[in-house]
């Protein structure tokens, strides 16, 4: 079986990676010039650790990315509401990675030539249309430097090529553009002392107003006595983007610096944060809505296509499971078609395992339950508190815990307990 993915984002390499482990060949294509180690901090949960791990990469996660240790959060004053302990601390046996996203791309992409052959992986590619039949599915591609177009051939498409998926909009025409959630977010990297733990993913303030994240990515920085700290600062706007969502566009420093000027914590000093960072990126919260299907399969085709990733279900950043669940996605499918006698059925068993799951997923990180809670502080509490049991009562506390769980982490027993995806 011959798989052809188009995207080689996170999603992408890591289903190349998972195919090939399960003895499915597979070539990838992306319409980026080159692919260079772009964008800024992730979080790559305990489930997806786990899957990476299981492919190999364990000890490249380890030496890059921070294992998370807390995720706690705070009022805009810096006062501390709850935390919540992350990965091996709260008894999963696989860490939480907080990591560069484009180092951990590179890492894919490395392993991903190195496995499959240096030609597994063809750049200045973009994805153009597709055809199936029964025999197989035939996709058009477009070479970004010359303007010429070609076919490839292979037994399965998946469309792991982002937000803007072309392979999605094929296979849903007419589908609206992405959802705005009124939250513009801006994002930045700048080196500092650590704070907290060192390895603590810090949430302050609330997206009813403002909120502030920052969390260390780097591991290099920790042994030199340093923290590169990812950040991300995110404001309620009345008005939404005019143009296409772009990870890589740039933002100024003063129309995210005035939010933020007098967030000054004991531990965490935000306005040196935003002004100490070499480049601004501006994005804003989008989604889209759940698919009733990934594929063409089923009364509605000979099902050799599919969608993996932000292509089948991009999500907001609030749960940190955009790039997890692209992970699981992409482990998912190669085990799905190593045990399916076709092609077709064996994107059914994906789609039947996947879909459903990550939709939940997609508006669980749309109602923010846990926002909710941290917006109740900043009501009740404008001015911060001493304790946060004079803000919440212990039943609001108990309901934020759980409220984080659903949205975000599997149950620990179960993701400990459950047989590998290697096929
Ligand atoms: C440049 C970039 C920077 C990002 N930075 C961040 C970040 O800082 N923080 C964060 O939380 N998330 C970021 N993301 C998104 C994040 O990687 C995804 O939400 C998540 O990891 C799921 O990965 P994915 O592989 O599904 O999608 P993506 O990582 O978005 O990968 C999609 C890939 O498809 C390619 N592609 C798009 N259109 C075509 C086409 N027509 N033909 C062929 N290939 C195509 C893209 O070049 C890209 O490599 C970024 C994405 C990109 C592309």
């Amino acid at each position: 079986m011959r798989v052809i993915i188009a995207g080689a984002g996170i999603g992408g390499l890591s289903a190349a990676l998972s195919l090939h482990a399960a003895g499915i060949g597979a070539i990838v294509f992306d319409s980026a010039a080159s692919l260079r180690p772009l964008g800024v901090g992730i979080n790559l949960m305990p489930h997806a650790v786990r899957e990476l791990t299981e492919l190999g990469l364990g000890a490249e996660l380890e030496a890059t990315g921070i294992p998370t240790a807390e995720m706690a959060h705070f009022d805009r004053h810096g006062n501390r509401i709850w935390g919540f302990a992350s990965g091996r601390n709260i008894g999963y046996r696989w860490p939480q990675y907080s990591i560069h996203r484009g180092e951990l791309q590179m890492i894919l992409l490395a392993a991903a030539r190195g496995r499959l052959g240096p030609d597994a992986v063809r750049t200045g590619t973009a994805f153009a249309s597709f055809a199936e039949s029964p025999a197989g599915v035939r996709v058009r591609v477009r070479d970004r430097a010359t303007g010429t177009t070609s076919v490839l051939r292979g037994d399965v498409l998946v469309g792991a090529d982002g937000l803007y998926s072309g392979v999605r909009a094929q296979l849903h025409p007419g589908e609206p553009p992405p959802r705005w959630g009124g939250i513009m977010m801006w994002r930045g990297m700048t080196e500092g002392a650590p704070f907290l733990t060192g390895r603590t993913v810090a949430v302050s303030g609330t997206n009813a107003a403002l909120k502030f994240v920052a969390y260390p990515v780097s591991r290099p920085a920790e042994r030199r006595g340093r923290a590169l700290i990812n950040w991300v600062a995110e404001a309620l706007r009345p008005a939404g983007p005019t143009d296409r969502a772009d990870w890589n566009r740039s933002g100024r420093v003063e129309d995210v610096l005035p939010w933020f000027a007098d967030w000054k914590f004991g531990w965490l000093d935000v306005p040196a944060l935003i002004t100490g960072a070499p480049r601004i990126l501006e994005y804003p919260m989008v989604d889209r809505d759940p698919l009733p299907s990934w594929g063409s399969g089923g009364s509605s085709g000979p099902g050799r296509v599919t969608l993996l990733g932000d292509a089948a279900h991009p999500m907001y950043p609030i749960g940190a499971n955009g790039g997890s669940q692209a992970v699981v996605d992409a482990r998912v499918l190669a085990w799905s078609l190593a045990r399916a006698a076709t092609p077709a059925e064996g994107l059914a068993a994906y789609e039947a395992a996947r879909r459903e799951t990550v939709n939940a997923i997609v508006l669980a990180c749309r109602d923010m339950p846990a926002d909710r809670l941290l917006a109740m502080v900043s009501t009740r509490a404008p001015d911060g508190f001493g304790r946060i049991e004079e803000v919440l009562s212990a039943a609001e506390l108990a309901a934020f815990d759980q409220a984080y769980r659903a949205t975000t982490l599997p149950d620990v027993a179960a993701l400990n307990s459950r047989p590998s995806l290697t096929p």
